[in-house]
């Protein structure tokens, strides 16, 4: 049971691109200021939902340490719709209120502003 869990963890997509070092470089924009997930995989040249896949592993990360963690939810400019209901990270394409897919994106602060 316990070298399938290994193997599957091998096998994992996810866990290929260096994990930690991709997570300690995550922590370390947050610290620096507030960033969306596009900007995080901008910076750090992985794509968004890579990003978004391990955004759960460093808010653990984060929220063990000193470092208060903080989300302004994402928001649709056309009617100001807050999506605070929403799975934490994931960005919504439209808004349920009025349809627009004028969204803008959830950002992720870990320096102590928000
Ligand atoms: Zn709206």
């Amino acid at each position: 049971m316990l070298l399938i869990c290994v193997l599957l963890l091998i096998s994992d997509p996810k866990e290929r691109q260096l994990p930690m070092t991709l997570r300690k470089e995550m922590m370390r924009l947050l610290e620096e200021g507030p960033r969306t997930a596009r900007e995080l995989s901008q910076k750090i040249g992985v794509r968004e939902k890579e990003i978004l896949a391990h955004l759960p592993h460093v808010v653990k990360s984060l929220a063990a340490g000193k470092h208060p963690f903080s989300i302004t939810p994402a928001q649709c400019l056309e009617c100001g719709h807050k999506f605070r209901d929403r799975r934490r990270f994931t960005i919504p394409s439209r808004c349920p209120r009025c349809r627009s897919e004028r969204i803008e994106p959830p950002v992720f602060s870990a320096c102590g502003d928000g």
